[in-house]
């Protein structure tokens, strides 16, 4: 039987601190099913959780998948505002740092609210979406619903904010989507109904999964 995690090195693109983590092997990740937004549920281990990392120096914290290139995009004006934000976080904040396999569910949303101050400075706004949407199914698994609803509204504040730089369709398509769904879980129907109308309407062709999903909400919307 294949293990479950393996280790990578990776440097850190603020400090140059070359640390390890721990990677979730392919052959791990089983989706069980699919919430109506596309969230996954997975069998055995959620590799969602092991998506961010974090500079054990600096506290940098970032998408293991960025790992590559966001050195790329950090322009020197963006450095020092980084870097100022994390003179901001204590030892005491980074209680429980874990890269590895052992990492808590705690420590996992606190690299969430990190990473999303980091891509905000980045000027990366849907990629700061998409980690609050990370963040409100940890609430939704943890029935928080309180919690999760309050990041849902935060989501759809940025998405609203920055709609107009979206620039390609899958951006576009995730930004509807959302809208769409959060607006249904606000309470809002009419406003979704609308979102999902435009989805359907001008992206049917692609074979984005989130056509699909936005059908499903329809159907709840009824
Ligand atoms: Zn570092």
């Amino acid at each position: 039987m294949m293990a479950d995690f393996w280790k990578d090195t990776v440097k850190c693109p603020i400090c140059g601190n070359e640390f390890m983590f721990s990677k979730v092997s392919s052959q791990a990740i089983k989706v069980k099913e699919r919430d109506i937004d596309l969230k996954p549920i997975y069998k055995g281990v959620n590799p969602l959780k092991y998506s961010l990392i974090t500079c054990p120096h600096c506290y940098f914290t970032f998408n293991e998948k960025d790992a590559e290139n966001i050195k790329n995009e950090i322009k020197e004006l963006h450095f020092s505002k980084i870097q100022d934000f994390l003179k901001t976080l204590s030892e005491k904040d980074m209680k429980g740092l874990d890269n590895y396999d052992t990492k808590d569910l705690d420590f996992y949303k606190k690299q969430i609210v990190i990473a999303s101050e980091i891509y905000s400075i980045l000027e990366k706004p849907f990629e700061v979406s998409r980690l609050l949407l990370k963040l409100s199914w940890v609430y939704r698994e943890e029935n928080d619903e309180k919690r999760e609803l309050k990041i849902l509204n935060n989501i759809l504040k940025i998405n609203n904010k920055f709609y107009e730089s979206a620039d390609n369709d899958r951006e576009t398509i995730f930004l509807l989507f959302y809208d769409s769904y959060i607006n249904y879980r606000l309470g809002k129907k009419e406003e979704a109904a609308k979102n999902i109308e435009r989805l359907v309407r001008n992206y049917s062709k692609t074979k984005s999964p989130y056509i699909k999903a936005a059908k499903e909400l329809r159907g709840e919307l009824k």
